[in-house]
Parts: C-alpha cells; structure tokens; sequence
C-alpha cells in the first residue's frame, strides 16, 4: 500500500495557473470595479504599486460605504471573461493524472466563487492566494497570503504580500512534476524556481513578455525550465500537450 501510494506520488504533477489575464481573460479588480463603481478605475490606476490585498482591501470598502452588497460583488465574479477552451484544459490535466492550482494575487473569495459559478470547483486541488472573506454585514476584507512580519527570501519582481517563488517551492515537495502558468512580470519568480523537467508557460501580449523579451531578456537565463509562449487557451492545450507527450523537452531561450 505505501508503496503504491509513492508510485502514484511520483507520477503526479500539478498545472499551476494564474489568475488574471491567464485563467481568466481580465483583471478581476479591474473588471469588478468597472461593473460596480467605474470612477474607481482611476483609484487603481492611482495605487497600482500598492501591495494588492490593501488595494482591493481600500476598494472594498469604497463599495461597501457606496451601498454594494455581497451579492452584487457575487454576480459581478461570474461575469469574469472565461474562455471555455480553459474547461478543456482542466479535464485533459485530471485525464492525464494531474492536479491543477491557483497561485494568485487576487484573492480566495473571487476565486472561489468564480470556480463555482463555473461549475468547476472538483477540478481545483490548491488555492495560494490572498485570503479574504466577508464581514457579518457584507464587507470583503482582503488579507495578505504572506505576512509582512515574515517577509519572503524574494529578491525578484514579487509583492509583498505574496511569493509564487515560495509556493511553487512548496509545491515542488509534494508533485514530480510541474508546470507554471502566467502571463506578468510577478509570475516570473515561480517560473524561475522551476527545474528542467518543470515547463514554464507564458502568455504572449502581456507584461511577462515585456520583462523577458524587451526590458530584461538576460534574465531568460535565470529559467532551468523550457519557457514556452501562449497567446490563448487553444494555444496552451496545444503547450501542455506537449510537455506531457514527453520527459523532458528542450530549452528554448
Ligand atoms: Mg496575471
Ligand atoms: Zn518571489
């Protein structure tokens, strides 16, 4: 039995995704506030260097004081922009014997309940986002996934309040096998904790492309893993396929 168990564990591997602008096609803040208070966009624009949980924290409480229930945010998180071809990729990872997590700096309650208006919550095994939750009288509050009085190691592009590089090192202990998915320059620190059997997938047209192809293309040289582009969910079927179909597969720099 315990050593069925081992096989099993080595052979399971985990699809990491990020959130915004990878599993979803928007910025859930952004879209969020332009469904529910659009003069706000420029609150963001204003603070977009602030840690994010504060910021949403801040915005939060702007909409509660303006009168937005829980369940206007509720039916706001189900109108997140979702490529039905993500479903596709969710089942060819658990037919292939994989798990699939979130690694997010949006936060608990807005990935919760998009899973669910999606009817797709089994297919998720981990949640390392920030950790929110709803007052007895319907305010979300937003709290850090790392706390600042524990800072991380993290000497790259990662917030504060959060390390992909941290929780892709945790996951490393638990799966063979991973691969790593996202499209900004925040999810560069997980991809660069990757080994040469892991894959990085980054998306096409947005600010991980930028740092890694424009401003700071030596730092490619960080990655032990294949980095491979996607620009949609199409494409990345297409990628982790392809990381699948083989142990290992070249370096593409
Ligand atoms: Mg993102
Ligand atoms: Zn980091």
């Amino acid at each position: 039995m315990a050593q069925q168990q081992q096989q099993q564990q080595q052979h399971t591997f985990l699809v990491a995704l990020d959130f915004d602008n990878t599993l979803i096609d928007c910025d859930s803040t952004s879209h969020m506030m332009e469904q529910l208070a659009p003069a706000e966009s420029a609150t963001i624009e204003a603070h977009w260097n602030m840690p994010w949980n504060e910021l949403n924290d801040m915005l939060f409480a702007k909409l509660y004081a303006a009168g937005v229930s829980k369940d206007d945010v509720i039916r706001a998180v189900r109108t997140f922009a979702f490529n039905p071809d993500m479903r596709q990729l969710f089942a060819l990872v658990k037919e292939r014997g994989g798990d699939i997590a979130i690694v997010s700096d949006a936060n608990t309650v807005f990935i919760t309940e998009f899973f669910a208006s999606q009817n797709a919550t089994h297919f998720i095994s981990d949640t390392a986002s920030n950790p929110a939750s709803w007052t007895t009288d319907g305010r979300l509050r937003v709290a850090p996934r790392t706390n600042a009085a524990t800072p991380h190691a993290c000497t790259g592009t990662c917030p504060v309040n959060l390390c992909k590089g941290f929780e892709v090192a945790q996951y490393k202990t638990r799966y063979d096998r991973l691969l790593f998915v996202g499209d900004g320059e925040r999810d560069f620190c997980g991809m660069s904790k990757l080994g040469p059997r892991d894959a990085a997938l980054g998306r096409l047209g947005y600010s991980l492309e930028s740092f890694l192809v424009v401003r700071e293309p030596q730092r490619v040289g960080e990655l032990q893993a294949p980095l491979l582009w996607w620009r949609d969910a199409a494409d990345l079927i297409t990628c982790v396929s392809q990381v699948l179909g083989s142990d290992s597969i070249p370096l593409i720099k």
